[in-house]
């Protein structure tokens, strides 16, 4: 089976991505490494997102899987990508749980905060400690 949309990552704008994919009635699947949400899942509130005046970020990340259910993308979690081979029309996605033939590839695998390694920094991370100057700068 050849899809038409692979897309890697599965944070919000892999979520995002894989709703107008099926909205647009294409064949598609979203692979993440980990549990779907991405970095927004260990947020403890998100303030800045129009619609909630305050919502925690696993719960943001459950909406934002269940509106890309409701459309019908198909997700495999636990699928880390190794790398992409292009075959010029199809690329084959090699990932730990097999290859996966597509015409199109959407990355949407995010990024790493770069931790200091301060006393504290993890179990504090989204109640004090922050990775992003947009959403916490105010703090
Ligand atoms: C502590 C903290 C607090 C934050 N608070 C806020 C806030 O209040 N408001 C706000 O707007 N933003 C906030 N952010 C930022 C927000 O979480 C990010 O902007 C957002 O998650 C980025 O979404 P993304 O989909 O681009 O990437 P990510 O959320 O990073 O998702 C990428 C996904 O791709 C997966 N992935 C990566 N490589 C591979 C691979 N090879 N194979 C398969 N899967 C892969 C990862 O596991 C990850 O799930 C916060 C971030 C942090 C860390």
């Amino acid at each position: 089976m050849v899809y038409d949309i692979v897309i890697i990552g599965g944070g919000p704008a892999g979520l995002t991505a894989g709703i107008y994919v099926k909205r647009a009635m294409l064949n598609a699947v979203l692979l993440e490494k980990m549990g779907i949400g991405g970095q927004i899942i260990v947020t403890d509130k998100v303030e800045n997102f129009p619609g909630f005046l305050e919502i925690s970020g696993a719960d943001l990340a459950a909406k934002f899987e269940e509106q890309a259910r409701k459309f019908g993308l198909e997700m495999k979690g636990m699928a880390e990508v190794d790398s992409i081979e292009d075959k010029g029309n199809i690329k084959i996605i090699k990932t730990t749980e097999g290859d996966i033939e597509t015409k199109s590839v959407i990355i949407a695998s995010g990024t790493t905060p770069k931790r200091l390694g301060a006393k504290g920094e993890v179990e504090l991370t989204g109640r004090g400690v922050s990775y992003c100057a947009t959403c916490d700068g105010f703090l």
